[in-house]
């Protein structure tokens, strides 16, 4: 049962036209409007599911004016459900200035959840950190992207990438300039597709893998970069590292702290701890 001039924000499958939950079938049956993203992409998840039902196109380029039309439908007392090509509307996708304009006019949002790219991917790359970045599509330039990846290059936690088929290669390339050969990269090609594929391994073995079998190189992706390590050298700086290290070998523990700080300028707490750590017996 439908309440009155409600957005619906509608996950849609991935790839696999099952993936789709019987509340969302539900939801795109009963409403007055449905916009998508692309009338021809969904016109057949709509068809093959039975829905039929009038379409307005909303798309990046047209997502303002759209998004009037919208408020008029609602103030009409429509309800009205959005859905884009695959996944989570807004996500990487459009709906996030549709979804702010109509919460601005006091209207309700549902969502109704869904499949996810980024979040098929992780449930199944088998990264027992807990936590996690999303950061959607990077930047086409090479320099830029680059940029982008070195935000994350210390961090504890996985970030999740996507990645168009055609830049596959140097996205990898660039990674490896960043990360260095041996972080671990889970690559999710294809989910819940027919040539699904998840590929965990280092980057630069990644990189060989793809290089070799054209094939890999097609299609969807989603990259997940492992953490970094928390080793004692990734805290602080290899200078800072070995600095404290001679320091402690003369000196006693506070003292040869207090004096790596100074020298090297990194935090004398977190120094400290890697002292405790390095006058451990092995
Ligand atoms: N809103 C979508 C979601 O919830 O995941 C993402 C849409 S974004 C425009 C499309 C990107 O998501 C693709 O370029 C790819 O990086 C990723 N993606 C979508 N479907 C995928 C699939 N079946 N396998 C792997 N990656 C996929």
């Amino acid at each position: 049962m439908l309440g009155k001039s409600t957005l619906y924000v509608v996950a849609t499958p991935i790839g696999n036209l099952d993936d789709i939950s019987l509340r969302a079938l539900d939801i795109l049956k009963t409403v007055d409007v449905v916009a998508v993203e692309h009338i021809q992409n969904s016109k057949y998840l709509l068809v093959t599911h039975g829905i039929s039902v009038p379409l307005i196109s909303l798309h990046q380029h047209n997502e303002v004016e759209v998004t009037n039309k919208i408020l008029t439908l609602l103030a009409e007392g429509k309800n009205v459900a959005l859905i884009t090509d695959a996944g989570t509307p807004a996500i990487s996708d459009p709906g996030a200035i549709l979804v702010q304009q109509i919460r601005a006019k006091g209207y309700l949002v549902i969502p109704i959840p869904g499949a996810n790219a980024a979040i098929c991917a992780l449930s199944a790359a088998g990264i027992t950190n807990p936590h996690f970045f999303f950061y959607g599509f990077l930047p086409t330039k090479s320099m830029a992207r680059q940029r982008e990846l070195i935000k994350f290059k210390s961090q504890s936690y996985p970030a999740i990438f996507y990645e168009a088929p055609h830049r596959i290669i140097e996205c990898v390339e660039d990674m490896i300039e960043v990360f260095g050969a041996n972080r671990m990269l889970t690559l999710a090609r294809e989910l819940t597709k027919v040539f699904e594929t998840i590929h965990v391994s280092s980057l630069v073995e990644t990189l060989s893998w793809l290089k070799s079998d054209i094939y890999q190189q097609k299609g969807e992706f989603v990259l997940i970069v492992s953490g970094a390590e928390k080793t004692d050298k990734s805290q602080v700086s290899e200078q800072a590292h070995n600095t404290l290290k001679y320091l402690l070998a003369e000196l006693p523990l506070k003292q040869a702290v207090k004096l790596a700080a100074v020298i090297t300028g990194e935090n004398k707490n977190t120094l400290y701890q890697l002292a405790l750590r390095l006058k451990q017996p092995d």
